[in-house]
């Protein structure tokens, strides 16, 4: 008698991703929210009865993308200001409106962020904003895989009022969506540049006390790294040194802007990386030298960071930029090659996050896949899919994308998501912003 499982997806090939090996005709086959087996596809249908059978023919099946940094609800301000300088676009663009924010804005603009991830192929991601509670509703009902917080700074909050809430309020967060299948919440001051060196020691300690991860934008732009100095007398990634801050559960978003013992001081800590190439380029914050820490065994993901600074939550544009932008910097092609990028848009960007159990498929990790359809002409011949995937497929090409068993979207339909609805509130949302800067 076969063995019962939930779903069986075959497809022309697999990329398993735990190495370059691509398997030819075969399935992986996936019991409640875990991968069984990965197989050639006549093996495992011989082996297992599955409820329902999925079936690709000149497509890729492999694990679905890890978006290491953003802020999903930002979708609501895509497009309305661009072409700035990072504080600047901060301080009269976002900051002003943010401080009129609505729990509804965030609810909606993070489904919104939710569904075009799913369509993108990205599976799992890491958010940082204000009303972190609304983003963990949209996730959920969503069905996508995240680490999320609570956005804390030294000025009020939209959400929870001044700065002795935040922690409060993180705090409840955690024990609210403690035991979550698809959800973890982490503690996220937003940088050291808008966080007391008392508010980040605090974040720290409550970090700590849930065992969770702490999450922070570091040294993304040069007048950051002067300020600190300027302040604090550090740069930035010392400045956390010295408050005892760094350890393996900080995640550290951009670094861009780092000395030498900087990057001594994340590699001895074991401090985790997410580079933002698109979100960087487009501020013109600069380059993270993120080759130089990928040689020192630093774990680096890859992000795209808010869809207002980017301006799209596309991991497979982010992958082609963060391949190309290092050759160019450095002069040199063959840095940052296509398989380097593909692992930290995937089994390196899980485990920036902490997530030993998605970023590959093999039995025993969470069932969190795509399918890539590579019967189109921008995706013929085939001599390398590690090359397609990186210098040429776009989230278009995503055509089912599955979390921890669930298909959440199959042959390009959204099966958890109401597109008429979201895209009805988003306009409602967009004409209330007209209003109130009409008034401002
Ligand atoms: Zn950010």
């Amino acid at each position: 008698m076969n063995e019962k499982i939930d779903l069986l997806v075959s497809a022309s090939f697999i990329l398993p991703l735990d190495d370059k090996t691509v398997l030819k005709d075969a399935a992986v086959a996936i019991k409640d929210d875990c991968i069984v087996a990965v197989d050639k596809t006549e093996n495992l249908c011989q082996r297992f009865s599955p409820k329902t059978h999925l079936h690709y023919e000149n497509a890729l099946i492999m694990p679905g993308l890890v978006n290491g940094h953003t802020h999903i609800p930002m979708t609501i301000f895509r497009g309305r200001a661009d072409d700035l300088p990072l504080m600047e676009w901060l301080e009269k663009h976002i900051f002003p409106i943010e401080a009129k924010l609505k729990p509804e804005w965030v609810y909606w603009g993070a489904l919104l962020g939710c569904a075009e991830m799913i369509r993108s192929g990205t599976t799992c991601f890491c958010d940082m904003y204000p009303f972190a509670d609304e983003i963990a509703k949209a996730i959920d009902k969503a069905g996508l895989r995240a680490v999320i917080g609570e956005a804390l700074y030294d000025f009020p909050s939209p959400n929870y009022g001044p700065t002795e809430k935040g922690l409060v309020y993180t705090e409840n967060l955690i024990k609210k969506w403690q035991g979550h299948p698809l959800i973890q919440v982490a503690v996220e001051p937003h940088a050291v540049y808008t966080c007391s060196p008392e508010l980040l020691k605090k974040a720290k300690e409550l970090a700590e006390q849930y065992d969770t991860s702490f999450v922070i934008h570091l040294s993304e732009t040069q007048s950051e790294v002067k300020q600190a100095k300027e302040r604090f007398g550090f740069t930035p990634v010392m400045h956390l040194a010295k408050l005892g801050i760094l350890d393996k559960r900080v995640i550290a978003a951009h670094c861009v802007w780092l000395t030498e013992e900087d990057i001594d001081t994340l590699q001895k800590h074991q401090v985790k990386v997410i580079h933002n190439p698109e979100s960087n380029l487009k501020l013109a914050s600069g380059i993270a030298p993120v080759p130089v820490l990928l040689k020192r065994g630093i774990t680096v993901g890859l992000g795209t960071d808010g869809p207002a600074s980017n301006n799209d939550l596309d991991m497979f544009w982010e992958m082609d930029t963060a391949a190309k932008v290092h050759k160019l910097n450095q002069g040199n092609p063959t840095v940052m090659s296509a398989w380097e990028v593909l692992r930290m848009a995937t089994i390196d960007g899980a485990k920036a996050l902490g997530l030993s159990d998605v970023g590959s498929l093999s039995p025993g990790k969470k069932a969190d896949l795509i399918v890539v359809d590579f019967n189109q002409p921008h995706l013929m011949p085939l001599y390398d899919p590690v090359s397609h995937l990186v210098y040429v497929a776009s989230g278009k090409d995503v055509i089912t994308t599955i979390v921890g068993g669930k298909i959440l979207m199959q042959d390009r339909k959204l099966l958890t998501l109401d597109m008429e609805e979201i895209y009805d509130r988003i306009k409602e949302i967009c004409a209330q912003h007209h209003q109130i800067l009409a008034t401002s």
